[in-house]
């Protein structure tokens, strides 16, 4: 195998060579490539005279066949497309405010389909304050493209990847495993041909709809009392290993401390349990770290519903334990689009 296969450096490797081979000097980027969305200093204070904002800059793609059938509701990906999106700004801790949508469609495709589509995105965009300001439209042969730019903005300073220090915890907001478990339901009832059953149903929607942790994550930004923070759309054990990768550490992770759902507790071992929760990903939970021996690490957190799930360690990688010490064997960390384990 060649070194430069994309299967062998995979998706991460991909871009890491991309970042390194356009590197350039610029002060107006405060954080390039690696976070969850950029952060830029939007004018010179030179120039405007006045302390400024910072502009939250982020872009994730869905694809036919890759991310979503064509036979899932339209409205449904529409929501999805942005609300992913969304959860970057929110990683951030930031507001979302703008989006900029980029589609490549099939010239087979009906207007219809198309209509519900926006509808869904609007919804989104209804529900978290965001506002449609452009974007591009072209055919494309048979697939469905879909490119979402959100632009945001933070005064208080965006939480980054690279603040996790030894003997902080590790916290997650909601619970996780929904949103691969429910798509599992789908892809079992669709081969069946059913319609999903009705106490499948939240678990499915938290696959199809799911929550951006926009409010969660401005309460972390403005507390102060968390130093990195991620959106879980990889998978915890993947995301989480971001974390660490750019804060220089390892964490211990106690599975029995993950938080699940009631609906995950009662149908999730037919689908293949913890590991979903582990390694699956589209939770779109916002994953962070902070002391919370700090004082008023409490109070300032308050309002928001998180978990902790363990501890950053000085010792590189990630270890994943019960709580009566065991070690849980990890089968896999997460989504990568190329590489092959
Ligand atoms: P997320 O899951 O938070 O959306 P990704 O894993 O998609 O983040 O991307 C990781 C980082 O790499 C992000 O900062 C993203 O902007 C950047 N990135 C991904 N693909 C490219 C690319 N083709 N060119 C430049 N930067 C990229
Ligand atoms: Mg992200």
């Amino acid at each position: 195998m060649r070194h430069n296969d994309l299967q062998e450096i995979g998706e991460f490797g991909l871009i890491k060579r991309i970042a390194g081979r356009t590197r350039r000097k610029d002060p107006f980027v405060q954080v390039g490539i690696g976070d969850d969305a950029a952060v830029i200093t939007p004018s010179s204070p030179a120039v405007s005279g006045k302390r400024t904002g910072r502009l939250l800059i982020t872009t994730d793609s869905l694809v036919e066949d890759v991310h979503f059938r064509r036979n899932s509701p339209p409205d449904d990906l529409g929501w999805k497309a942005l609300a992913v999106n969304i959860s970057d700004i929110a990683a951030m801790g930031g507001v979302p405010r703008h989006y900029l949508v980029a589609i490549s469609i099939p010239p087979s495709l009906s207007v219809e389909y198309l209509d519900s589509l926006f509808a869904g995105m609007k919804d989104a965009a209804d529900r978290y304050g965001l506002s449609l300001i452009g974007g591009d439209t072209t055919s494309s042969p048979d697939r469905i493209y879909i490119s979402i730019t959100v632009l945001g903005e933070t005064s208080d300073g965006a939480v980054l990847r690279n603040g996790a220090r030894p003997g902080d915890n590790v916290f997650v907001t909601g619970t996780l495993g929904d949103s691969a478990l429910g798509l599992r339901i789908l892809e079992k009832t669709e081969v069946r041909g059913q319609r999903t059953e009705d106490r499948y149903r939240t678990i499915v929607k938290r696959h199809l709809r799911p929550t951006p942790r926009v409010k969660e994550g401005i309460i972390l930004a403005k507390s102060g009392m968390v130093n990195s923070m991620i959106d879980v759309s990889d998978g915890l054990l993947a995301d989480l290993g971001h974390i660490c990768e750019e804060s220089g550490v390892g964490a211990r992770i106690n599975v029995d401390k993950l938080p699940l759902s009631k609906g995950f507790r009662m149908l999730s071992t037919e689908y293949g349990g913890l590991e979903l929760a582990l390694s699956g990903g589209e939770d779109y939970e916002l994953l962070f770290t902070g002391s919370p021996l700090l004082p008023s690490f409490l109070e300032k957190t308050k309002g928001v519903k998180y978990t902790a799930i363990g501890e950053i360690v000085k010792e590189k990688g990630i270890a994943v334990s019960g709580a009566d010490g065991s070690f849980y064997a990890i089968k896999g960390t997460g989504y990568d689009h190329f590489r092959r384990k």
